[in-house]
């Protein structure tokens, strides 16, 4: 946890993926936050009675600077990292953020999930077996999503902060007790004008 108590998680990937979509998608009901830079989202979990403050950082835009990177990786926890399945570009891409994700952060075994998310489109560039390949190579966490139909969503980040508890053995971990994520269920239809 960083001093605000909090445990920080970060967006990467390139542009137009949906990170932002992602982070409106867990919580559809918060109000937008636009800024140019970074935007800081403010999330709770609730494990074995106990919550979680999560800090989710999303790029806004950011992504082809590199100036912001190194307060923007510090004490991070966690990484979603973020392709477009039907955007073989984003794929390449991704080896990339994956080294610029390594090279500054500052939390030894920090948790990296690959997410390949619009599964919803049908226009598929990237399969499945693609991006677990990959994520087998790397030793991080994979699923696939989408931000739009909110499917598979709070499963990819109960999966991550399960991840991030067992790994850094976090004070806030008590039992073996199953985390529950403290949201509205998914699916759930997408609300206009919502996000975080
Ligand atoms: P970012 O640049 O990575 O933050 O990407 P955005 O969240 O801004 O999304 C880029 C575009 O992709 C927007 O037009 C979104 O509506 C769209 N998008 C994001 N997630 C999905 C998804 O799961 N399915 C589909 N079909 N479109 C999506
Ligand atoms: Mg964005």
């Amino acid at each position: 946890m960083n001093s605000s108590g909090r445990v920080k998680i970060i967006l990467a990937g390139e542009s137009g993926t949906g990170k932002s979509s992602l982070v409106k998608a867990i919580n559809p009901g918060k109000n937008v936050n636009v800024t140019i830079g970074i935007d800081i989202c403010l999330e709770k979990i609730t494990l074995n009675g106990r919550d979680i403050s999560l800090e989710i950082w999303d790029t806004a835009g950011q992504e082809r600077y590199q100036s912001f990177a190194q307060s923007y990786y510090r004490d991070a926890y966690g990484a979603i990292l973020v392709y477009d399945i039907s955007d073989r570009r984003s794929f390449i891409r991704v080896g990339s953020w994956l080294n610029q994700i390594k090279m500054f952060s500052t939390v030894e075994d920090m948790v990296i999930i690959l997410v390949g998310n619009k599964i919803d489109l049908d226009v598929r560039e990237v399969s499945r077996e693609e991006g677990l390949t990959f994520a087998k190579q790397n030793n991080i966490l994979f699923i696939e999503t989408s931000a739009d139909e909110r499917t598979f969503v709070v499963h990819m980040l109960e999966k991550l902060v399960g991840k991030i508890l067992t790994t850094h053995h976090v004070s806030i971990k008590k039992s073996s007790e199953t985390m529950r994520l403290k949201m509205s269920p998914e699916p759930a239809k997408k609300k206009s004008g919502g996000c975080c």
